[in-house]
């Protein structure tokens, strides 16, 4: 296994406080590893800061074949990235290998071919005797941090598009799941130049910290909770660095009474407890036409209390664990204080299982009102709330009455009216009869506190490079 650090060309291990790396099927530490100093933090950045001169004068083609190259090289090791992804996260390993690894190697392709592909405005005498043109140029050392749920897709979602333009990053995962950030740091420290990337380990409150408030640093890229994305803000504020915030999300879903009920509860089925809930699109605050309601909580209780989850057979299993107790504990907390109310009903689950790891038994939570804490916050775990509603108004109210704004669908067979409340809604993606399926094409970004950045597409190409005119006077 992979446990050093990438400082430049180096692999170093961090010298201050040591992490608790665990597997969240049994509970048990994996290995422990130290955070990075501040002293080893500057000279990754130092490292990004001298790659940074030659690599962003390269030609997009020739950084579309470290891109190329890159993709090529996860794809060979798939089966040890998706045994040490599913190890750390306690994913199933075929969601890691036949979901998320084709999805990666795929980022890499897609961003080798989009930044050879970039458009923009014509060049032309828009002053007499002087010739303007736009470049997109690289923006300068990155700072990227990622959060735990999708480790090594995240770290993809966020360092293709960054080199692809030119820049240079310095990568931080999440404390809790670095083992296949390291594995991409031997990897990648074999293909592209010294010090393109860097991979450094640390907590979000230290090394986090030290990295967001990094002088030398031009962007902070950051997928987290909302309360850190705040962080990021004030610290870039100090020095007015570029900022691509990919936050939380609470996705409504709305379902018209003429919706196919079968196609719903299996897409619910999937696409709200993928990833044991933990993702920011999940499809976990449903609004169901009171003519459908009682037929749709019924069905969608029973398929979702079929759910595979801890067997012993790991390619039985549909969904994994919670990644820590912490997070367990927050997910039964608001189960908990949810089943206090009279008017909500815990139709399945809505209980911890096993005697070791952080399994959560998913559930559906029926009757759930608009002010419901169940309604309003993230859980990030395996729990559904449905809410009826006789006004279609009240239901797109509902939907867009939210902090919110990253992933939504709306399930009806009329797609007049499918599109027509697409239109209303304030997210940064509304899906029509289905939900949570995302393609290298199209941007996934957010609304409101969800943030702005955009993820994968020629959308992210432009958040990780800047516009730049360049006029020329010939008389
Ligand atoms: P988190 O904010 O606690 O941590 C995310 C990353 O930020 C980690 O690497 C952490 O070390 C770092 N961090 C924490 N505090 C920091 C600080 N003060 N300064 C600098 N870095 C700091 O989030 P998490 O618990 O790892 O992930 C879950 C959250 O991420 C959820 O809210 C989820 O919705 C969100 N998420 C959003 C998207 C999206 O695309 N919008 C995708 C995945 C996850």
């Amino acid at each position: 296994m992979d446990t050093a650090m990438l400082i430049g060309s180096r692999f170093e291990a961090g010298t201050e406080t040591e992490e608790h790396i665990l597997n969240p099927k049994t509970g048990e530490t994996v290995l422990d590893l130290p955070e990075a100093s501040l002293g080893q933090i500057d000279a990754a950045v130092d490292a990004a800061e001298a790659a940074f001169k030659h690599w962003s004068q390269t030609t997009p083609g020739e950084r579309s074949s470290y891109l190329l190259k890159i993709a090529d090289a996860i794809e060979k090791d798939a089966a040890g990235f998706a045994a040490l992804e599913a190890l750390n996260c306690g994913k199933p390993i075929n969601a890691v290998l036949n979901d998320e690894i084709p999805a990666i190697v795929d980022c890499y392709r897609f961003f080798a071919g989009a930044v050879r592909n970039l458009h923009g405005p014509v060049a032309g005498e828009y002053l007499p005797g002087h010739t303007s043109m736009i470049r997109r140029d690289a923006v300068g050392i990155v700072g990227s941090i990622a959060p735990w749920n999708y480790p090594l897709m995240m770290m993809a979602w966020k360092l293709a598009p960054a080199i692809a333009g030119g820049n240079t990053v310095v990568f931080k995962p999440s404390e809790q799941t670095p083992l296949t950030a390291l594995k991409m740091a031997k990897l990648l420290s074999a293909i592209l130049p010294e010090g393109v990337v860097n991979v450094i380990l640390g907590r979000g409150e230290s090394v986090g910290n030290a990295l967001i408030n990094h002088p030398k640093i031009s962007m902070l890229s950051i997928t987290g909770d909302v309360a850190t994305g705040k962080k990021v803000l004030q610290a870039a504020a100090k020095t007015v660095k570029r900022t691509h915030l990919e936050l939380g999300g609470k996705a409504p879903v709305i379902i018209f009474d003429d919706a196919d009920i079968d196609a719903v509860v299996s897409g619910i089925r999937t696409f709200g407890y993928y990833n044991a809930g933990q993702d920011c699109t999940a499809a976990c605050r449903i609004y169901a036409d009171a003519k459908v309601y009682d037929k749709f909580v019924a069905d969608l209780s029973s398929a979702v209390s079929s759910i595979k989850f801890n067997q012993a057979d790991d390619t039985e299993n549909e969904i994994g664990p919670l990644i820590s107790k912490r997070q367990r504990d927050r997910v039964e907390s608001f189960v908990a204080r949810a089943g206090e109310h009279k008017h909500m009903e815990i139709t399945t689950g809505g209980k911890t299982s096993g005697d070791k790891g952080f399994f959560y038994t998913p559930t559906v939570i029926a009757g759930a009102t608009q002010e419901d804490e169940i309604v309003r916050r993230e859980v990030f775990g395996p729990v559904v709330s449905v809410t009826r509603f006789t006004d279609v108004e009240n239901a797109v109210t509902w939907a867009n009455d939210s902090d919110y704004g990253l992933a939504s669908s709306v399930w009806t067979k009329d797609i007049s009216r499918g599109m027509k409340t697409a239109a209303r809604l304030q997210y940064g993606c509304t899906w029509i009869n289905t939900h949570f399926m995302l393609t290298n094409e199209m941007p996934h970004g957010g609304l409101k506190q969800s943030g702005y950045g955009k993820d994968m597409s020629v959308y992210a190409l432009e958040d990780y490079t800047a516009v730049r005119h360049v006029m020329i006077n010939h008389g």
